[in-house]
């Protein structure tokens, strides 16, 4: 292989870094997938060996997330946003009132309340404007009356995540987890769906896997559009029309790579581990202001400001040239967002927190500043 570049470490919140060793075999399929002397984008997404990549998804997904067998894994055009439209249509008609609750603790999860609301009646419960904190949701809040529940488990903009999820009344809950899926250990049986964009944790942007509970099908609108029809896909095997092959061939090279990291229990340790190193040392600090609420800080953005928030800018000139790439906060929060998905090994963060030290020393004693 050609000289590839300099590998840096890649902070950014989507799409986000892969392992290096999935990256090279997505070249070789790209050329020459399991010997056909053809790449696995131009073959059918009939063929046989297309048609062993989709159930090896399924298998490998499945056994992953030890997923009970009254659920259904889809693979949906459109990435994750396109659910926000789509659960809607699909789950509107769940009760008679056609309508829902929905959690508001950050940016997606208040895009995901507008987009539904162009199909049913949407009800909100909100908390801390800031969203430094989340929501408390109690049971007494479910009407039960209610279609489904929808929560963003991990708010990738702010740094929250929640721990646990509410009870509801028997009411579905509904969950986007893009920038959390198999990060972390999650008894699926608690969800009525639980949906992610790939680009976070699990391949490339611009399609999402629905895991859906099958007693929920078989209600969407008359109007909804065949290719986000929860039942229709369920029977085509999510191929009603010309799946993103390329980005089924990634999300399997990614599943196979986590199974071989020991799966969601092994690298759930490893993301404690690594988001522990980067908040004991926000917190020893006084240079440095973690964002969030300890009570609910995410394993997966850590966000925080320089307390003098005019060297924010130098700060992430400097990270740059130190092969630390893309801290950049979401611009409604500003200062520095570290996103620290499944794939990003201990040794980078650590390489965060000796540059943060390093740029903080500096500071205080005025050497290397300009
Ligand atoms: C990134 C993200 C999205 C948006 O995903 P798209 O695939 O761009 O639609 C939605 N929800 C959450 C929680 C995200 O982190």
């Amino acid at each position: 292989m050609k000289n590839r570049g300099k590998r840096v470490f890649n902070f950014g919140a989507g799409p986000a870094m892969l392992p290096v060793s999935v990256l090279e075999r997505v070249t070789e399929g790209l050329i020459d997938f399991r010997g056909l002397g053809a790449g696995v984008i131009e073959i059918s997404h009939r063929s046989k060996p297309f048609m062993d990549l989709m159930d090896s998804v399924q298998h490998r997904f499945r056994a992953l997330t030890q997923l009970p067998d009254d659920y259904e894994v889809l693979l949906m055009p459109g990435g994750a946003r396109m659910q926000f439209a789509a659960l809607a249509m699909n789950f509107a008609r769940l009760k008679p009132q056609a309508k829902a609750k929905y959690v508001v603790s950050g940016s997606f999860s208040q895009h995901a309340a507008t987009e539904a609301s162009k199909y049913l009646h949407v009800e909100t419960i909100s908390g801390d404007p800031s969203f430094k904190s989340l929501p408390e949701v109690r049971e007494e809040q479910i009407d039960p009356a209610c279609s489904y529940v929808h929560l963003t488990s991990n708010n990738t903009v702010y740094g929250t995540t929640f721990s646990t999820f509410p009870a509801t009344r028997g009411v579905p809950l509904v969950v986007d987890a893009t920038s959390e899926i198999l990060s972390r250990p999650m008894d699926f049986s608690r969800f009525g769906m639980i949906y992610a964009g790939l680009q976070k944790n699990l391949g490339p942007s611009g399609m999402a896997v629905v895991v859906v509970k099958k007693d929920l099908l078989g209600h969407a609108l008359a109007e909804t559009p065949s290719l986000l029809d929860y039942q229709r896909q369920a029977a085509d095997g999510s191929l009603t029309n010309t799946i993103n092959t390329f980005a089924v061939f990634v999300l399997d090279l990614m599943l196979e790579w986590l199974q071989g990291e020991g799966g969601v229990a092994a690298v759930y340790e490893r993301n404690q581990q690594k988001a522990k190193l980067l908040y004991d040392y926000l917190d020893a600090s006084t240079f440095y202001q973690p964002y969030c609420d300890p009570s609910c800080r995410s394993l997966m953005n850590v966000t925080f400001h320089l307390s003098d928030e005019s060297a924010t800018e130098l700060f992430l000139a400097k990270a740059e040239q130190a092969g630390l790439y893309a801290l950049k906060g979401y611009r409604s929060v500003g200062g520095i967002r570290a996103s620290i998905y499944n794939p990003m090994p201990l040794e980078g963060v650590k390489a965060l927190v000796a540059f943060m030290d390093d740029f903080a020393k500096n500071r205080a004693t005025g050497a290397g500043v300009p």
